[in-house]
């Protein structure tokens, strides 16, 4: 059975995208059968992961409208090493048409039901909102990851996903949790980023994981290649660290 995680945080252009492709990536590397699942009509992660969302027949956006099945809609890529449900702009339609639905929040977990046997992990990159593709994310998830950089407003940015969380939770899926926060695009030399690290570390104690994604300008640049940045270059400092983090993946997993 696979385990489910969210990449989430509401915030845009905090690296949740660039978690998920890499994480995928590096858990590939290191042996784990992964799905990463695209929630956002955005499709940054599928391209990402070198797929044309624009040539994709069937996406996660006709999974969720129970028109073709995960195995029907999913992709291999060999690069890359995982397999991909993508998306493109036509799951911004879904957000209108599942309001009609029964089971709407329901609907990727009963999907992906299906399909869990074949992956060790299934990764889901969310969009920059708490809404109801959002919400079909954490419903089926085990846990969530949240990307955060380590700036002035990070807890406060926190308070309306850890209160989004705290209600799935009590209402829809008993198993979900906060996993961790993973520091990402972090620079040392800025005291700034150091004080917030600590400060996250003082509030959340063992749920801040101990890899940190430093910035680095290879991660920028391997989306533009249709690449993930440990498959595009693997020796650079962003590439293995989120190697590193995918091994710690591995070691929480057997905790839970
Ligand atoms: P989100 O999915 O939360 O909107 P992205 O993963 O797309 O965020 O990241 C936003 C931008 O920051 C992208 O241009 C991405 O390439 C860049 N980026 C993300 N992580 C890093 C990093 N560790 N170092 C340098 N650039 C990064
Ligand atoms: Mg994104």
């Amino acid at each position: 059975m696979a385990k489910i995680f969210c990449i989430a945080n509401q915030k845009g252009g905090v690296g949740k995208t660039t978690t998920a492709v890499n994480l995928a990536a590096g858990l590939a590397k290191v042996g784990q059968r992964v799905l990463m699942v695209d929630l956002d009509p955005q499709g940054n992660a599928t391209m990402g992961s070198g797929i044309d969302k624009r040539k994709l027949d069937m996406t996660v956006y006709d999974v969720l409208l129970e028109s073709s099945s995960v195995a029907e809609a999913r992709v291999h890529s060999e690069k890359c090493g995982y397999d991909i449900l993508g998306a493109n702009r036509e799951l911004a339609g879904a957000e209108v048409e599942l309001v009609e639905v029964e089971r709407r929040e329901k609907r990727l977990k009963l999907a992906l039901a299906s399909i869990d046997a074949d992956y060790d992990f299934i990764l889901i990159d969310c969009p920059p909102s708490l809404s109801m593709l959002t919400l079909n994310g954490l419903c089926c998830a085990h846990g969530v990851i949240v990307p955060m950089q380590c700036e002035y407003f990070a807890l406060e940015g926190l308070t309306d996903l850890v209160n989004t969380i705290k209600q799935v939770h009590a209402n829809l899926n008993k198993d979900l949790k906060i996993i961790g926060l993973l520091r990402v695009m972090f620079d040392p030399r800025i005291t700034l980023q150091q004080q917030v690290s600590e400060q996250l570390k003082g509030h959340f104690g063992e749920k801040v994981f101990n890899t940190v994604i430093p910035r680095n300008v290879r991660l920028a640049e391997a989306p533009s290649y249709g690449l993930p940045g440990v498959v595009f270059d693997p020796s650079s400092k962003g590439a293995q660290a989120f190697i590193t983090f995918a091994e710690e993946m591995v070691q929480r997993i057997k905790t839970m």
